[in-house]
């Protein structure tokens, strides 16, 4: 076995990760290797200028975390856990250099959901207006500031209510099969709080055809959080936030079998298990 790949050195292994560690510890998500994951990639000492890291092409959020830079790797749903993953790593000197990490498989159920035969099978016009949406949805998440450093990677719970865990569920909608579940339900009447889930700028709001009435905040460096379904948008796009803001209402908007929040969170535009980010339900 001599093409052993090197430098796959994970964090989350031990205490410091799992959140009994110092308070700076906790700043990180739990780590979970997997599709629809996060993954912690040491990228070295943290004793000079913070290096830059790309993942699939598009720039990855680092961290110091005590001595060291972590690349905190949102891994898509569809990533193959066959495939080692490799950042593209670029230090203060402009070198470029290849860290290479492996993944865990994770097998996720299928949900069978009934909805407006609407939300299914979508007329001409509600096509073009998706695809509109998808568009604009793909670019507003691909959002990367890296001016803005999140204080934190660890979320408030954005509403009170019983979380599902239903994140990367295959979901099959009237018999028919959909994209997987980006996200976490939250339970809750119609008119209950939303929060921000943590400080930063209100990157988008809108009313689009599966999300409803739509938030997404940016906590800085691809970090992203995303509220949708809801029944009133209590904010508005360019708004700084702080961590615990109202930003709107639990709804029934969009794509729905009943009020509740769906929240996502996003990493270098991947959606990823948003139980990684909260603290125990
Ligand atoms: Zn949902």
């Amino acid at each position: 076995m001599k093409r052993r790949i090197v430098v796959v050195s994970l964090l989350g292994l031990g205490a410091a990760a799992r959140g009994t560690g110092p308070a700076a510890v906790r700043s990180l998500p739990e780590a979970a290797a997997v599709p629809g994951g996060v993954a912690l990639v040491e990228l070295g000492a943290a004793n000079g200028p913070r290096p830059s890291a790309t993942y699939g092409g598009r720039p990855v959020l680092v961290r110091a975390h005590g001595e060291r830079w972590i690349a905190v790797v949102g891994v898509g749903l569809a990533a193959d856990a066959q495939q080692a993953q490799a950042l593209t790593v670029r230090d203060a000197d402009g070198r470029e250099r290849p860290v290479t990490f492996t993944l865990q498989p994770k097998a996720y159920a299928e949900q069978r959901l009934a909805v407006a035969p609407r939300h299914v099978e979508l007329s001409k016009e509600d096509l073009a207006r998706y695809e509109r949406e998808r568009t604009h949805l793909a670019q507003v998440l691909r959002h990367f500031d890296a001016t803005r450093e999140p204080a934190t990677l660890r979320l408030l719970q954005p509403t009170s209510g019983p979380r599902s865990s239903s994140f990367g569920l295959r979901r099959v909608f009237n018999g028919q099969p959909r994209s997987p579940h980006g996200g976490m339900d939250i339970a809750a009447p119609t008119g209950t709080p939303v929060i921000a889930a943590a400080g930063g700028e209100v990157l988008d709001t809108g009313d689009y055809f599966f999300n409803g009435h739509t938030v997404i905040v940016d906590h800085g460096q691809g970090f992203l959080t995303l509220y949708c379904h809801l029944s009133e948008i209590d904010t508005q796009r360019g708004r700084r936030v702080e961590a615990g803001a109202p930003i709107g209402k639990v709804g029934a908007t969009g794509r729905v079998t009943g009020p509740h929040l769906h929240f996502s969170v996003y990493l270098n535009a991947q959606s990823v298990d948003p139980a990684l980010f909260l603290p125990p339900g």
